[in-house]
């Protein structure tokens, strides 16, 4: 405060600064709540006082309001907040509005005639000193140089597609390559391409396959690179021995998964089918000018190594988590307001309180960082040249630094990685290692595996016999009521249509109020309806619609900005039907087909080992994602989880996020048991820490499994027993270092029978 200190140091430290602020004394009333000053005229008094030190260091002196809002009666939200957030002076006035000069000059009329001094002409003086167009951060893109980038990425992609293709190329392929090599390279973003690919290679090099995400892989250069496994082709034959391709897809499918199996007309191999039509302008806009983002999914076993791997890449004071801003959500606005307004007996109707809510939705309510986003600053380059950093959250003790702007601001400034984590890698991982067989042989056209979609049948389940009519529990994206209900109206028979399907679930209001009448009354089938928002742009060429103009309508649909007048011309002029642009209409947000794709390939795979290898399935499935398994329920028998899946559901609202997140696994033990899939008890000498191990036709669950043994302790008891010299459960509680609670969940469980109570041998 002023007076702690002598006047000589106060003038000092005002010479540092370009000015001096003054504020109107409404900000500084709290001064009066703590006792540092008496009543109004002190707190003028200290604004005098600033002016004088400001004087006598030769500083101007500028009047600022400190808005808080913009008008005064916006106050009202601002106390909301800070009574949601427990501040005890909520419902205190501040009146930090913004002022206009009119209001500043009276507001500080008692400093004579030096107001309008402090109030125009020294902001404004101010205002001239700063330099025009300054920016945050600089204009343009930086991204990191490595040399030589983009020949590898041509020299890569020619040599794959030449290996699947054959040499020269079939000539569809080579110009598809070709364009894309053009717009990636010209654009600079061939650097992009070959980190994505050296962090692929890393994951695998590591053991884990990675999958692609969002609409990278509609782009063919990624598939060849290795960085997608998604084929954007148009559907086509190849041949793995002899290379022959044959893309004339006389049947029409929609995708190259579809194709029946065929034979090499050179050399009678038999033939694969892929390819799923997706055009690259999703991926990098119509001039190949839309920045890319190549998000991936690694497993969460190695996404703290990839994000290491990234920072020898790059040097570790090069690479930063992407900062976000966490806002406050409709939920919390409303829990606020309602609770504000009921304390304190204020009655207002219901178009009022939505008004309050909106005004108070999406203030930032504390910062974060990105799940997977890491931040690259070229080596040339400080992360400073472009934003400060900062601990999330505001956690000096936080080990994690993220740029200060949330990375929305710096999308086209600074490249952005999205190394995300997923269960699916991890699931492969697992899979693999139970069968001895590796997922990438899965065919991806086993009619037995589409009849999942329709029915129980190839589980060998009756109707019945669990709690669905189809057999898509445990496939990714396919299995949570909402989409089950979808599949089970849609009737999916082929890759296609489950791309659909993918894209339906997915999207914005593209299913319920649009697609979905449109197939329960008839009007089309799901082949037709729009799924993915690729298919616009694929429909509408076929109609008849320009190229560019298919382009414009795709990406205004997806956006949900709904169609112009000129692209409803242009598609009447090319006679799409009237549903069509009714449907296009009313979409909000559509799913890249390239997204679809790669969840679709792995419900397909996923699919084939739950019908043929289905111990293995369960089991990868559960170490993988065990979704809250709890041993005692799975160990209760189908009865018992059938049980206890309804004594959830009749809970209704009543029932807990807990016991709500427990109803797939629940559903998954269930469909154990209907497949005559038993489970085997935790056992000292036989459980794994995490991992469910197939055993004799039954999974043998493992220590964490158990309700109250947390993993640290479910490790620590596979470490003693593999150290060995575990002679009885005091030992081992004391190698283990384990508590009493978890050795009496054990000891209740039967999982250290084979274990004495103390090392002492009793006789009698
Ligand atoms: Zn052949």
């Amino acid at each position: 405060m002023l007076e702690n200190r002598p006047h000589s140091e106060l003038v000092e430290m005002a010479s540092y600064y370009d000015y001096v602020e003054i504020q109107p004394i409404c900000n500084n009333r709290y001064l009066i709540a703590q006792g540092q000053a008496n009543n109004d005229e002190d707190l003028r008094n200290f604004n005098r006082r600033l002016i004088a030190i400001a004087d006598e260091a030769g500083k101007p002196v500028c009047a600022t309001c400190d808005a808080h809002f913009l008008e005064k009666h916006d106050e009202i939200y601002r106390k909301i907040l800070l009574a949601g957030m427990k501040f005890s002076d909520a419902d205190k006035d501040t009146g930090i509005y913004f002022r206009t000069t009119e209001e500043m000059l009276k507001e500080f009329d008692y400093l004579g005639d030096r107001a309008e001094e402090v109030v125009i002409t020294n902001t404004n003086k101010i205002a001239d000193m700063v330099e025009s167009g300054i920016r945050p951060f600089p204009k343009g893109t930086f991204t990191p140089h490595i040399d030589g980038a983009e020949e590898d990425l041509q020299r890569i992609c020619y040599e794959h597609a030449e290996n699947q293709y054959g040499s020269p190329l079939p000539e569809l392929v080579k110009t598809r390559l070709d364009k894309e090599l053009n717009s990636i390279i010209s654009n600079g973003y061939a650097v992009l391409y070959i980190i994505a690919q050296k962090l692929v290679s890393f994951s695998e090099s590591q053991g884990y396959l990675v999958g692609s995400r969002g609409s990278v892989g509609s782009s063919f250069v990624a598939s060849c690179a290795g960085i997608s496994e998604v084929n954007p082709l148009p559907p086509h034959y190849y041949c793995p021995k002899c290379k022959y391709s044959d893309f004339s897809n006389p049947e029409k499918v929609g995708s190259g998964f579809d194709l029946p199996d065929a034979y090499c007309p050179k050399c009678g191999e038999k033939m694969r089918g892929d390819g799923h039509d997706i055009p690259f302008e999703t991926f990098l806009g119509f001039k190949g000018d839309k920045s890319p983002d190549i998000d991936l999914n690694f497993s969460g076993d190695v996404q703290g190594r990839v994000h290491k791997y990234t920072e020898e890449l790059f040097g570790a004071e090069n690479v930063f988590r992407a900062g976000t801003i966490g806002a406050l959500a409709d939920k919390t606005v409303f829990g606020y307001v309602m609770k504000y307004l009921e304390e304190r007996g204020i009655k207002v109707n219901q178009a009022e309180i939505q008004r309050i809510e909106k005004h108070c939705i999406g203030v930032k309510r504390t910062t974060g960082q990105h799940p997977g986003g890491i931040v690259v600053v070229p080596k040339e380059m400080e992360i400073y040249d472009f934003c400060p950093v900062q601990h999330p959250a505001e956690d000096p003790d936080s080990n994690i630094v993220t740029t200060h702007f949330t990375f929305e601001y710096l999308h086209d400034t600074l490249l952005k990685l999205d190394e995300l984590g997923h269960d699916m890698p991890t699931k492969y991982k697992w899979l693999e290692k139970y069968s001895g067989t590796s997922v990438m042989d899965v065919p991806m056209n086993a009619p037995e595996v589409y009849e999942l979609f329709t029915s129980t049948e190839p589980l060998g389940i009756k109707k019945g016999d669990i709690d669905a009519n189809i057999g898509t529990y445990g496939l990714p994206e396919l299995g949570t009521r909402f989409v089950m209900k979808m599949v089970e109206e849609a009737k999916p028979k082929t890759f296609a249509d489950l791309l659909q399907i993918s894209g339906l679930s997915h999207g914005t209001d593209v299913w319920t109020g649009n697609a979905q009448d449109l197939i329960n009354n008839g009007t089309c089938t799901i082949s037709q309806v729009i799924g993915c928002r690729d298919n616009i742009m694929n429909d509408l060429i076929r109609y008849g619609v320009p190229n560019k103009m298919s382009f414009d309508i795709m990406e205004s649909v997806r956006k949900g900005k709904g169609l112009k007048p000129e692209m409803v011309e242009a598609m009447n002029a090319a006679n799409v039907p009237e549903w069509y642009m009714n449907s296009c209409r009313k979409i909000k947000y559509m799913f890249p087909k390239a997204h679809a794709a790669a969840y679709v390939m792995s419900a397909i795979r996923l699919g084939w080992y739950k019908i043929h290898m289905p111990l293995v399935f369960y089991a990868a499935f559960f170490s993988a994602a065990p979704g809250g398994f709890d041993a005692e329920i799975a160990l209760s028998g189908k009865a018992g989880v059938v049980r206890t899946i309804r004594e959830i559901q009749e809970k209704g609202n009543e029932a807990t996020q807990k016991e709500l997140g427990m109803i797939p696994t629940l559903n998954l033990i269930n469909e154990c048991y209907a497949r005559k899939i038993g489970f085997l008890p935790i056992d000292f000498e036989k459980s794994e820490a995490f991992a469910y191990v197939p055993e004799n036709g039954k999974i043998r669950l493992p220590f964490n499994s158990l309700a109250g043994v947390g993993d640290t302790a479910a490790q620590a008891i596979v470490d003693a027993r593999n150290e060995g010299g575990i002679l009885s459960i005091e030992d081992l509680k004391f190698k283990a270092r384990l508590t009493k609670a978890v050795v009496d969940i054990l000891k209740a469980n039967g999982a250290l029978d084979c274990l004495s109570e103390t090392n002492q041998i009793t006789f009698f």
